[in-house]
Parts: C-alpha cells; structure tokens; sequence
C-alpha cells in the first residue's frame, strides 16, 4: 500500500532531496516504499514551493510565512489545493488525518509544536528538525510513547547510531559515538576563527545544507545539539556519549557495546541515505546514494575534537546534564545569534560566545527566583519561555554592547 506522506519544509535541503528520493521510490519497479505526497510547505520561497505543488499535486499545502499566502496563492491559481497560512497552517499539515508518515525538515524551533502535533496523533516521524528535539526532547519522547508515534532519525549520525543500535540491546550499550567532519575550520588557525567572513562560514567541506545548520556546523553548535539529539533519541545518558572527528565523513556514527563490539554505519556522504530509511524503515530499498568503494577510501582516520578550537561541544555535554531548560536557551541563544550572523551584524566568534553568556545569565536568573533549572521537568510553556528570553538576551547583550 502507498504511505500517504507530509512533508514539512519541502522548500529546503533536506525537503528538496526528500522530494527526489521518493521520485526514485516511485518509479522503481516493485510495490514496495511507494509514497503518495498529501501535504507540503514553504515559508517564503513561495516560487520554490509552486512549482513543487504543480509537480506532486498535493490536497494541502501550508506557508508559513503570512506575508508570502497572497503571492503563493497568485502563482497557483486554478490548481485543486487546499493553502493554509501561517505556524497554525504547518501545524495542521502535521496532523492530518490522511497522513500517516510525517518528514519534519523546517529549520528551528519553528517546527517544535507540528512535531508535537504529529507525535499526537501517533504518526511516523521521520526527523530532521533536531531543535525541538533540543529542547523539548523529554516531552516529544514521553508523548511519542504514550500516542504510539514512532521517531525515525533523519540525522545522518542519529541515523547511523540508529542502525548500529539493532545490533544489539540497550542496556548492552556501553557507548555512543557521534562522528563529525570538523567542519571547515578544523585546521585553521585558532586565532583567526572568531574572525571568519560569512563566505568563509558557509563553505562546508563535505555536506552542502541550508544555511543555519551550515554556520552550527563551523561553530560546533551543531554537534553539541546532536549530542542532545542523542541522549534524547536512545534515552542515554551524557557520561555514554563521545565525539570524535572524522574527515573523511564515511562513518556516520557508532555503537560499542560491552564486551568491545564496535558497530559502525558506513555511507557516501549523501543525506539522501538516511531520508529514505527513515521513509522506508524496516524496509532497505536500492535509492540514489553513491555507493562507497572501499578500495578508493585508502585511510579512515578519528582523532578527538580539540576544545580549545571548538569550546561549544563541552556546552553541549553541560546542558545534557543541567536537563530543564537550559537546552531550550542554549537552542534558542544559538538561533538568535546565528540570525545576527547571517544578517552581517555580529563576528562569527560572537556566536559561541553569545550562547555562553544566555547560559550563565539563565542560571543567575532561574536562582534568582529560587528554582533549580536542573531537576525541573520543564512544561512547554516553560520551555518555550525560555526559548523567548533567550532570544530577548541576545538582544539585550547586542544593545549593551558586551561583546568581544
Ligand atoms: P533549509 O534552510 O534548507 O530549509 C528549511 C525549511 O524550513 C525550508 O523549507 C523553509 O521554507 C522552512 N522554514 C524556514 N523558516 C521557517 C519558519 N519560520 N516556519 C516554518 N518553516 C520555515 O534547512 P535544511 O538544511 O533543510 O535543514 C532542515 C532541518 O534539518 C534543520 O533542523 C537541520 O538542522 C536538519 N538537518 C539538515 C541536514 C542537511 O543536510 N541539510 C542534515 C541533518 C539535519
Ligand atoms: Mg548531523
């Protein structure tokens, strides 16, 4: 039977290599991993997501951007679609009745409360969207159980720690280690870091990516939040988790168990290997990834992320252990800095250093009040007040000027 697909950020990365990959699904011979697509949305690359609605011919399609619904509805006039505006549109997309596999690949906590909406109503969610993950992980997790949802990682690393995880069982586990390619400043001179131009940023050495997760993968942000990701998708501790760099970019992640047992997902560096199991998923289906040819690798090397160069990994093992909110201000400090980069208002290095004073700040804050931000077992009010006073104090810091 052809699963009924809604596909949440259609317009970007992960969207678009989505989209191809269920092309390839479809027209390969076989009844199986056939996927007919319900719903899909954009924001503002309304143009983008016309031509996308003209091709797959979906019942719904949510912009959420408000401001782009009149333009979008221009470009598809005549054509037999349902358009809903705004976060409530995208929302709704995610719980349709009509769906039963949802793709969250919007950027940011944008797409916390369609996940949630999803999770509800008990759909397979294949993930990309890590940041609700980030900060609402513990909710999303216990809803997910309690509906039935099911939550497939699209996250090359989750994907691969998700794969060697079959190998045997949890409480076998002895740890998780999470591969990164170092990003494009591993060997550069640590002086010049804080420095580096936009172009500079965004020129990934392995992996081409919407332009948030590109700039988390210069600073590292983007590990520490997978490192999160991690401890809420395999229920681990931080104490169980390491990184490791890897240039080479062919492990995508690994298991070891207790008596020593290393299992070890290989694959060309190519996300759209990791969409289709999470589409597909238990089934394995030819799809478009290259194929690795192992006599062409010659080394495969790891060596450990060196903290002075990248000080933002160590912030993602220290929120894991805070728990309650800090992940949700560590998150949300990193997207309002990020946006300030992009934008050209703030040096590359203010980033990491941005996100270090919300943590300290939050700290000060949450005693002020009496409460310990660790024990918390954080509601999604509270998570998302965090979220918005994080953002708020990136304002505040830029206003008074305290930056290096
Ligand atoms: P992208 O910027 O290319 O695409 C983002 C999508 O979200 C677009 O469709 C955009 O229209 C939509 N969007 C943007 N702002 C929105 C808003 N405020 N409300 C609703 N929708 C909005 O990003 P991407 O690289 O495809 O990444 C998507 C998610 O997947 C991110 O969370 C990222 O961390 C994760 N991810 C991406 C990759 C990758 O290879 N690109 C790999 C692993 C994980
Ligand atoms: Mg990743």
């Amino acid at each position: 039977m052809r699963k009924r697909i809604a596909i949440l950020g259609s317009t970007g990365s992960i969207g678009t290599t989505a989209l191809r990959v269920i092309d390839g699904l479809n027209s390969s011979p076989g009844k199986e991993g056939k996927f007919e697509v319900i719903a899909l949305s954009g924001h503002s690359n309304v143009k983008l997501l016309a031509e996308q609605v003209r091709r797959y011919r979906p019942n719904y399609v949510a912009v959420s951007d408000v401001d782009c619904v009149e333009e979008f509805r221009r470009l598809i006039e005549g054509l037999d679609v349902k358009v809903l505006a705004g976060a409530e549109g995208l929302t709704e997309i995610a719980g349709l009745e009509e769906v039963d596999t949802v793709l969250a690949a919007v950027v940011g906590v944008a797409g916390l409360s369609a996940v949630l909406a999803a999770v509800r109503k008990g759909k397979r969610i294949a993930i990309a969207n890590k940041e609700p993950l980030v900060i609402a992980g513990q909710l999303i997790t216990a809803e997910a159980k309690k509906y039935g949802a099911e939550l497939l990682p699209v996250d090359s690393e989750h994907s691969a720690i998700f794969q060697a995880m079959q190998a045997g069982r949890h409480e076998e586990v002895a740890k998780i280690v999470l591969t990164t390619s170092g990003g494009p400043f591993r060997k550069a001179n640590p002086a010049g870091i804080p420095d580096a131009s936009i172009e500079q940023v965004l020129a990934h050495p392995v992996w081409r990516m919407g332009p948030k997760i590109t700039v988390d993968s210069a600073t590292m942000m983007n590990k520490a939040l997978e490192i999160i990701e991690a401890r809420w998708l395999f229920d681990v501790p931080a104490e169980k988790i390491e990184v490791m760099v890897h240039p080479e970019s062919i492990v995508h992640s690994m298991v070891e168990f207790v008596d020593g047992s290393v299992i070890a997902q290989m694959g060309s560096p190519d996300m759209s290997l990791p969409i289709q199991y999470a589409l597909t998923y238990p089934l394995r289906l030819p799809g478009p990834a290259k194929k690795l040819q192992l006599d062409r690798l010659k080394t495969l090397t790891f060596e450990k992320p060196n903290p002075q160069v990248f000080p933002a990994i160590e912030m993602g093992f220290e929120v894991v252990q805070k728990g309650g909110t800090a992940a949700a201000v560590f998150n949300a400090a990193n997207e309002a800095a990020v946006g300030q980069f992009l934008a050209g208002k703030i040096k590359f290095g203010n980033i990491v250093e941005l996100v270090r004073r919300c943590l300290d700040n939050h700290i000060i804050e949450m005693n002020g009040h009496g409460q310990n931000a660790r024990d918390t077992n954080a509601s999604l009010e509270e998570l998302l007040e965090a979220d918005a006073w994080a953002k708020k104090e990136v304002t505040e810091c830029l206003k008074n000027h305290q930056l290096r």
